[in-house]
């Protein structure tokens, strides 16, 4: 929040607007988004507190204080956000200070974008704590947006796609057909600028953001990984709720080649950082990876939207590997620093920062880690989904019925998930549990990323202490059956230790080997291994066994084995390998103990050992 309104001019340029004094903006034009982006976060974690006072947790009396002083700073904020906003709805600090002739005459300049966070982040704090204000704010400028664009109107082929997916959270809390409309309009715009004769032809402007054929007609993932994202999300709730199915045949296939050829082992998606974005297939080297965290963000709200289309599980768990991996990487473990890209391995040059010029990452792996309990469960009728291994209390409304679920886990430092029901009464509904496919044998959907070794160890699931019955549907075990109160659900999931391939068209692998496990990618850092992590060599026999550890003050689980470790000779014309200890951690805590060598893949062989490509 300091960043957001004292150490940086953001909160400011608000201020200057609505003091109306000819005052200079400062920052970039795409600085509001931020501070939308820092009030969701904030409405989120309000709700969560919120929720954990009711259930009878935590000191509530300090939490209390603490949520009224943050939501009086959030208030104060929405107070100096409302009063910047122009009578016709407009509201942008940026064009507002430097000339209002200038709006809305350049879709490369983030408008609309802003616009969509102001959205978001109206929708989250309404729904958190019932205030209207921001949201008043939001669906004025939503009418402004709506009176000069659309069907008959102006043409606008946004630079940053965004408000698509935020139009349809307008939709969904206001139950306006409009915005629904609007959002769908938009993505309907895209692809057909060169046919429309627009000035801003260049192929790789538009490749860069999907612009180069219609959506439904899409069939490769090209360009800026975040805007492809926040588009995908959004294309896939107009499909849910405007019933356009075009969509979602585009989009299994783009997902495919997402996944298939041009997704990291971690989850993180974009390797390239001249576009912040998808190069080629299988271009995926590690030490130049860009993998900005926004994109892992991006990769958990599309996944969650696919797999709220399908129902299939293998969206969950592309998911799961993008949360756990290349999106909390995103985060210190102290919450105040941060990585805008998250590379696979490091000579020990890279470093997490307080804060980037660009700000996009720190807000937006807030709010998504601050959102965590959207992911857990999901719902239709007569079926309740369990996505998400969180420990977590949630009562689910099933017709006239509620049902009260409490989970207990530690996942995924251990596969034991214990699910106690507890319906107001007895309740006929199908329980569909999540089976990750890497406790069946996938590393990854797809086969990008394989086992080295075969064989798995099986899950098992009881009730009341008895073999479950079920059926495996789509990546879920579906128990169904009549529930009562304290009936217990009991899933293990296979925790060992799993050495895991790269397709061999992933040149920067090859030779390499990776360990995973649970849903964990795994690193070695040079704070555990002497200083040094390109010298450990990870030979087809090595042997790994699983062990308690803390990284600041992060409990763990690291793996520990005894590897050769190459070291050069001091005239340089030799080298000799020694048998050490090798600690490896889990990804998501690397570089949390200052900048040091790191590495995701390991070199099977001395011959194995290279810079990356
Ligand atoms: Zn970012």
């Amino acid at each position: 929040m300091d960043q957001t309104e004292i150490k940086t001019p953001r909160i400011r340029n608000f201020e200057k607007v609505a003091r109306h004094k000819g005052e200079q903006h400062e920052g970039i034009f795409y600085d509001d988004s931020d501070v939308f982006k820092a009030l969701e976060a904030i409405a989120y974690s309000l709700r969560n507190r919120g929720d954990a006072r009711e259930g009878g947790r935590g000191d509530s009396k300090q939490g209390g204080r603490w949520d009224a002083q943050m939501e009086a700073r959030a208030d104060s904020w929405i107070d100096k956000i409302a009063a910047a906003q122009l009578p016709d709805g407009y509201l942008n600090t940026y064009f507002t200070l430097r000339g209002l002739d200038k709006r809305w005459t350049d879709m490369s300049m983030h408008e609309d974008y802003n616009g969509g966070h102001l959205i978001e982040a109206g929708v989250a704090y309404y729904d958190a704590t019932g205030k209207r204000k921001l949201l008043d704010v939001a669906i004025r400028w939503a009418n402004h947006f709506d009176s000069l664009f659309g069907p008959g109107k102006r043409d606008w082929v946004t630079g940053h796609q965004e408000l698509e997916l935020a139009l349809v959270k307008l939709y969904r809390t206001t139950r306006q057909d409009k915005y629904l409309k609007l959002a769908h309009w938009l993505l309907d715009e895209r692809g057909h600028r060169l046919a429309k004769g627009y000035t801003w032809t260049d192929w790789k402007d538009t490749a860069y953001a999907q612009d180069l054929v219609p959506i439904k007609d899409q069939k490769r993932i090209t360009g800026h990984a975040v805007r492809a994202m926040y588009m995908y999300t959004g294309a896939a709730d107009v499909a849910k709720y405007a019933g356009d199915s075009g969509y979602l045949d585009a989009m299994k296939t783009v997902w495919s080649d997402v996944v298939d050829r041009n997704m990291y082992i971690t989850g993180g998606i974009g390797s390239s950082g001249s576009n912040e974005g998808f190069s080629t297939d299988y271009d995926l080297p590690n030490e130049q990876a860009y993998c900005e965290t926004c994109a892992s963000v991006g990769m958990v709200f599309w996944n969650q939207r696919m797999n709220s289309l399908t129902g299939e599980g293998q969206y969950i768990d592309v998911l799961e590997k993008s949360l756990y991996n290349g999106a909390l990487d995103g985060l210190s473990l102290t919450g105040d620093h941060f990585f805008y890209g998250n590379p696979l391995a490091s000579t020990g040059n890279y470093g997490r920062r307080e804060w980037f010029g660009t700000a996009c990452c720190p807000a937006n792996i807030a709010r998504l880690v601050a959102s965590l309990g959207n992911y857990i469960y999901a719902k239709s009728a007569s079926d309740i989904w369990v996505n998400l291994f969180v420990g977590s209390n949630t009562t689910i409304p099933m017709g006239s019925t509620d049902v009260a679920l409490q989970m207990k886990t530690d996942y995924p430092w251990s596969g034991r998930v214990t699910l106690v029901t507890q319906p107001e009464r007895k309740i006929r509904y199908a329980l569909h549990i999540r089976i990750p496919g890497w406790a069946r044998g996938f590393a990854s959907p797809g086969g990008l990323y394989q086992y080295a070794d075969a064989d798995v160890q099986p899950f098992t699931i009881t009730v009341n202490g008895r073999p479950a019955g079920y059926t495996l549907e789509k990546g879920y075990a579906v128990i169904d059956r009549s529930w009562k109160r304290g009936d217990r659900v009991e899933l293990n999931l296979p925790m060992d230790i799993k050495r895991v391939e790269a397709s061999a068209q992933v040149k920067a692998d090859r030779g390499r080997v990776a360990l995973q496990r649970g849903p964990l990618i795994y690193c070695v850092e040079g704070a555990d291994n002497s200083g040094q992590a390109w010298n450990i060599l990870l030979p087809d026999a090595a042997a790994f066994s699983p062990v308690r550890d803390t990284i600041l003050s992060e409990q763990v689980v690291a793996l520990k084995g005894t590897l050769p470790t190459v070291t050069v000779s001091s005239d340089g014309y030799s080298v000799r390998t020694e048998q050490r200890s090798v600690t490896a951690i889990p990804y998501y805590t690397w570089c949390n103990r200052g900048n040091d060598e790191m590495q995701v893949w390991l070199p099977r062989k001395i011959t194995d050992i290279k810079i990356d490509y």
